[in-house]
């Protein structure tokens, strides 16, 4: 079916999110229980799928080092071992302890949150290991700033709804966020419904039928 309808880019992008919300519901975004969390979740579900950041963090539980603190004074090898199934340990376990030493000598969350989101945004991205969507998780979920997560499922939607011929991070970012409110709330819920979304039927494969967005 397709429908007939000209929707400007603003009412398009929310009659989508309007779609999965009605088919999926609240999300419950980010799945953590603290900031710190958030922090480490971001840092190891690089290039790697959710189940397996999982497994890494329940490990770092098992052996209480879940809190930014822990990380930057546990032994690196025991933290490479720790976060084993969330895969390139090695990098990522560098990568863990740059972000917790990063947010322990800018004073924390409470100091950090007193900053502008641009200029926290580029003190996230200068901490290496720290890329724009792992900069903007942070950023959205552990800091509760209006800004838009672009992940590679973003790009696929966006990709094959045609909403942007230009694919690139930043392009993608500034589609949402120059066409809807800049709202943490929604920006928070519709991250997650879109990789609800590519888990259940916008796959490498699509499943259109049936699909929240089939005809739009
Ligand atoms: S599965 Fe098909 S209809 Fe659904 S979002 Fe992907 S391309 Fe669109």
């Amino acid at each position: 079916m397709f429908l007939a309808i000209n929707f400007t880019m603003r009412e398009l992008l929310l009659e989508i999110f309007n779609r999965l919300y009605k088919k999926f519901g609240e999300q419950h975004w980010w799945p953590a229980d603290t900031k710190d969390e958030v922090v480490i979740g971001a840092v190891l579900t690089q290039n790697t799928a959710w189940n397996n950041v999982e497994k890494a963090i329940a490990n770092l539980k098992k052996a209480g080092v879940l809190s930014l603190s822990d990380i930057a004074r546990v032994n690196e090898e025991l933290l490479k071992e720790l976060i084993k199934p969330a895969g390139f340990f090695n990098q990522k376990a560098l990568y863990l302890k740059n972000v917790a030493y990063f947010i322990k000598n800018h004073g924390g969350f409470p100091h950090l949150s007193k900053k502008s989101t641009h200029e926290l945004r580029k003190m996230l991205l200068s901490v290496k290991g720290v890329g724009k969507e792992t900069a903007d998780s942070i950023l959205l979920y552990a800091f509760e700033r209006p800004v838009f997560v672009v992940d590679a499922y973003t790009k696929r939607v966006v990709s094959r709804h045609k909403l942007s011929e230009d694919l690139t991070y930043d392009n993608i970012q500034k589609l949402f966020m120059e066409n809807l409110p800049l709202d943490v709330n929604l920006f928070n819920e519709y991250h997650a419904l879109i990789v609800k979304l590519a888990k259940e039927y916008c796959k490498k494969k699509p499943l259109c039928k049936g699909c929240p967005l089939e005809g739009l």
